[in-house]
């Protein structure tokens, strides 16, 4: 078996045995392999294997290896990285799922530029759920403002919320993180919007994130292995 093969395998029954244990249908956790840094032919493989949803971070780097990887047509694109305002038209065009958006800016650009012969884009809201100061993200203080603009706007599909947590490795204060996160999606749907997603949880996380109610879970490094560091921090 190829190493890929064998790291999704091994990923696969982690979410199933997490979500398993917490009572849940292991189909309703999606997984997404983060291929930041990692050549096309590595994307492949996880293709060959039957992965189909693949996350981004930079944008010239995808737009190459989705040219790369053209023929695999049910290739699904989710962007997960910070998006710059010029960067918007080509992000709304050469993907499914954007899962960063944190500015009403961001978000309208988007809807602007998704071409019409497309399906609206799906778009979760990245939260900064633990209040740092140096990460990505809407506060829970904004984040009903935010989610009310972005759910007029035609062309987006709102689907849910999306958070990095500080690292950690005590599963206790993952899972709280996490339960935030859930608690904030809750308290939007309370007020009708119908959102379905949470995107949470990473290599060294994913099971605190599903038994807390993950549907999607970013996975990069337990698939592909360890990244570069030098094009990590690009
Ligand atoms: C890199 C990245 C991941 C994957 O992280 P790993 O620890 O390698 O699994 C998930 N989400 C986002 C937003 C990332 O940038």
């Amino acid at each position: 078996m190829h190493k890929i093969d064998d790291q999704l395998a091994k990923v696969t029954a982690r979410i199933h045995q997490a979500a398993t244990a917490a009572g849940r249908n292991p189909q309703t956790v999606q997984l997404i392999a983060v291929s930041k840094t990692q050549a096309a032919q590595a994307l492949a493989n996880a293709y060959a294997w039957g992965q189909r949803a693949f996350g981004e971070n930079y944008l010239q780097e995808a737009l190459d290896k989705q040219v790369q990887l053209a023929d695999l047509k049910d290739i699904e694109w989710h962007f997960i990285g910070p998006i710059q305002s010029n960067k918007t038209r080509p992000i709304a065009a050469h993907f499914s799922w954007v899962h960063s958006v944190d500015r009403l800016k961001i978000a309208q650009r988007l809807s602007e530029q998704r071409p019409p012969e497309l399906p609206p884009l799906n778009i979760c809201v990245q939260v900064n759920i633990d209040d740092e100061t140096t990460k990505s993200g809407v506060s829970l203080a904004e984040l009903p403002v935010l989610v009310a603009a972005i759910s007029q706007l035609p062309r987006l599909r709102l689907r849910g919320l999306m958070a990095i947590p500080a690292a950690t490795n005590n599963p206790a204060q993952q899972r709280a993180a996490f339960a935030k996160l859930h608690r904030a999606l809750e308290s939007l749907n309370l007020q009708g919007y119908g959102l379905d997603c949470l995107s949470m949880g990473m290599s060294g996380d994913m099971e605190a994130a599903i038994a807390e109610g993950a549907t999607f879970v970013r996975v990069g490094t337990d698939i592909f292995g360890a990244r570069p560091k030098a094009s990590a921090g690009q």
